[in-house]
């Protein structure tokens, strides 16, 4: 894969398509919070998720910073944030949403700073799954649960894989070693 992405705007995160700004630098180019630090095998699966599945919070978290975290001057903008954030069946993003954003010394009394982290935070995150290397995913692989059909079935087979996987899957710690 080519490392010199040309074709990004300025200011852009330097992986190709990526729709966050470059804030973090590595090696001379300037990645988002998302790319920063991953393997450029890993680039366009990430460019992917922020494109597809992730695009709503995206998209809320530009809108934020686009305004410098104050709705003072358009209110109009915090509409269409919530509204987009809604349909995305994410309610639980809304600002505020199940006491979320606040301090703890100011209950009730959501910060949009504190929201804005917590979205890109939901973004990182998501974003980390995908660098998870196999040993230490805790889920049981799909390969071997791919079969059943009802939840029974599901149970044994689920029991069946764990008996026969490492013991990283017995929810072990994992520095827990030999
Ligand atoms: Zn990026």
């Amino acid at each position: 894969m080519n490392d010199d992405q040309p074709g990004q705007p300025w200011g852009m995160c330097a992986a190709f398509g990526c729709p966050l700004l470059g804030t973090l630098g590595s090696d001379g180019r300037w990645f988002c919070f998302c790319h920063i630090h991953k393997p450029s095998s890993l680039n366009d699966a990430i460019t992917a998720r922020l494109r597809g599945p992730l695009s709503h919070i995206v998209a809320a978290t530009l809108d934020i910073r686009r305004c410098g975290a104050s709705f003072h001057q358009s209110p109009e903008t915090y509409r269409v944030i919530q509204q987009r954030l809604m349909s995305a069946g994410r309610r639980d993003l809304l600002l505020g949403a199940n006491g979320a954003d606040c301090s703890p010394h100011r209950p009730g009394r959501p910060i949009v700073k504190q929201w804005v982290a917590r979205l890109e935070g939901v973004l990182i995150a998501s974003c980390a799954e995908l660098e998870k290397p196999e040993r230490q995913r805790t889920q049981v692989q799909t390969t071997l649960i791919a079969g059943p059909k009802t939840a029974a079935e599901f149970a044994e087979a689920a029991r069946k894989a764990i008996a026969n996987s490492p013991r990283v899957l017995n929810e072990r710690e994992p520095g827990d070693d030999e």
